[in-house]
């Protein structure tokens, strides 16, 4: 079987491949379709798609865009998103706002952190994320080695996690907002790993039905942690509301060691099929570029 994926993230966000690396991998993974879906930005996507034209792989520009729903954060996918600096302006601001909120929070994060008297610094932790985005991990690295906690589980228990010490929420759009702002940048949107919002499925049916009327086009059916039943939910939802379906690994390189690219978690088979049907849609949606 042909294979693809949808979902895969590289050093422009919080991967540990380059994108140019990316590309490579999925080539020797016999990959026909590779999508680049980096978190808040689209600054691989130029690097990944001349490589792409390189190995002679189809390649889909894309982003991730993460959203705060009462069930937890629920994340959205633009695909097949315009060469087009025009139709993405809107788009490109607007990631660049939660970009900055991110640096933010992680600057409130490590003053609560000097509040309860420890030497943290964002420095010290953007340093560690060399290049990459910042995040909480990388705070519980810096408590690890300074021996203030154990190992990151513990980190995030007493002072980086929801009831921690040094918890700072981030402030993340609505799901409504991410449609809007991918859809009108001329993008493909699907919904990310539906399951992964702890949502009763008769709430994610609800929810999707709203976002429908937004532009939703998509839900990602296939996916590393989806099980069975998990795919045959979003695929029953999808049917009811007439949406599409996508599919991909979530690659993250070896920060989700576990996670392979085109594999998943070594079960994962998202086929051309997938790809046709979405392009197909395209042409009669007219959506996207190319
Ligand atoms: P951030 O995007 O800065 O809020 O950090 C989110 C990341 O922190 C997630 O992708 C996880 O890798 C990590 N994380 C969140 N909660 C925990 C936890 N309880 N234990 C270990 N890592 C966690
Ligand atoms: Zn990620
Ligand atoms: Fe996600
Ligand atoms: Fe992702």
């Amino acid at each position: 079987m042909t294979r693809i994926d949808l979902h895969t993230h590289s050093t422009a966000s919080d991967g540990t491949d380059s994108p140019v690396e990316l590309v490579r991998k999925a080539t020797q993974a016999h990959l026909a379709v590779l999508a680049l879906t980096d978190h808040d930005t689209l600054d691989g996507l130029e690097a990944a798609q001349q490589e792409a034209e390189r190995q002679g792989i189809t390649f889909v520009r894309g982003c991730e865009i993460s959203t705060a729903t009462p069930w937890g954060e629920a994340h959205f996918l633009g695909l097949w998103i315009p060469d087009d600096k025009e139709k993405t302006a809107s788009l490109e601001a607007a990631l660049a706002e939660v970009r900055k909120k991110r640096k933010e929070r992680n600057i409130h994060i490590a003053e609560k952190l000097q509040e309860l008297g420890m030497d943290v610094t964002y420095e010290a932790a953007a340093a560690l994320a060399g290049g990459r985005v910042v995040g909480r991990p990388h705070f519980a690295e810096l408590l690890c080695r300074m021996g203030v906690v154990e190992n990151r589980r513990e980190a995030f228990k007493r002072f980086l996690g929801k009831d921690g010490l040094a918890f700072v929420p981030r402030q993340l759009m609505s799901p409504e907002k991410a449609v809007t702002l991918l859809k009108d940048a001329g993008a493909l949107v699907s919904m990310a790993h539906p399951r992964l919002l702890h949502a009763p499925v008769e709430e994610l049916d609800s929810l999707v039905a709203q976002l429908k009327d937004k532009g939703l086009d998509a839900l990602e059916a296939y996916h590393s942690e989806h099980d069975a039943g998990d795919v045959r939910i979003c695929v029953e939802i999808a049917a009811r509301h007439h949406l599409q379906l996508s599919g991909g690994s979530d690659y993250h390189g070896d920060a989700k060691p576990k996670i392979y690219i085109g594999r998943g978690k070594g079960n994962l088979r998202v086929g051309m099929s997938v790809y046709d049907e979405l392009m197909n849609y395209r042409l009669t949606a007219g959506i996207g570029s190319r």
